[in-house]
């Protein structure tokens, strides 16, 4: 797998501008890291002020539309989050597709309107804790892979695969560093079918109750490319602790 490992923060809806503190703080430490590649994705309502605010950090959306713009009342395009400064944007989260019933066939077009638009894609996976408990976790993580993956011409040099169990997400209850490994290597797999020897560049971040305490270990897992984190990226500190554990394993790695 290439590249340093990414460690992303995702906001969610937290956040006003009181809050671009956190990211002036998280920006100045990076410089401390240059082993990482750091990045956060505000509410789309501080995307243009973080922009300005941070140098060293990526900043990215949490979502995206897939058409170029029209008559969507409340919607975001990926032409608007790359003007407003965004270098990325989330897609097929799995609270879209829980609350906004996104299929997969609406996240590959979100993830190929965002390369359209020259941004780099993270693209969200997870199975539920019924379909783990009923030993579908693989095939439903590796089908959503095979659905939602943007086909457009050299997609995977600007995509990465978030792996979120969905039980995981705001739990504090992660999967065994066994089940990550085994996750992480069936979704190498998918994406070399998918893209043939390109699929092997594709990052894959773990995400679901990363922090402090767990990031090194996670981190350390086979195909773990870095980390998707909520909760623990609204502070500076508890972000750049993850960002420290990264860095770390960067060291001896
Ligand atoms: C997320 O929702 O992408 C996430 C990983 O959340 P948390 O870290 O809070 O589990």
């Amino acid at each position: 797998m290439a590249g340093l490992p990414y460690i992303v923060g995702n906001w969610k809806m937290n956040g006003t501008r009181a809050m671009l503190n956190e990211a002036r703080a998280i920006d100045r430490a990076a410089a401390r890291f240059p082993k990482v590649q750091v990045a956060l994705a505000p509410p789309s309502t501080l995307l243009y002020r973080m922009r300005d605010t941070v140098e060293l950090i990526g900043v990215g959306g949490q979502d995206c539309h897939a058409k170029d713009n029209g008559a969507y009342t409340g919607e975001v395009c990926a032409g608007m989050l790359k003007d407003a400064g965004a270098d990325f944007t989330i897609v097929g989260h799995s609270e879209r597709r829980e609350y906004q019933s996104e299929t997969d066939a609406e996240v590959k077009a979100k993830a190929e309107a965002a390369l359209s638009a020259g941004l780099s894609v993270i693209l969200c996976v997870g199975e539920t804790e019924a379909q783990r408990d009923a030993g579908d976790a693989e095939g439903v993580v590796t089908a959503q892979v095979e659905g939602s993956c943007p086909s457009t011409e050299g997609a995977p040099e600007r995509l990465s695969i978030a792996y979120e169990p969905v039980w995981a997400i705001g739990t504090g209850r992660v999967p065994s560093v066994d089940d990550v490994a085994a996750m992480h290597k069936a979704i190498r797999a998918k994406l070399v079918a998918i893209y043939g020897d390109a699929g092997s560049d594709v990052r894959i971040l773990y995400g679901g109750s990363v922090k402090a305490e767990n990031a090194a270990e996670l981190l350390a897992v086979p195909e773990v490319g870095g980390a998707l984190v909520g909760g623990a990226s609204l502070t500076a500190e508890s972000f750049l602790a993850i960002v420290g554990a990264a860095a770390s394993l960067a060291e001896v790695g």
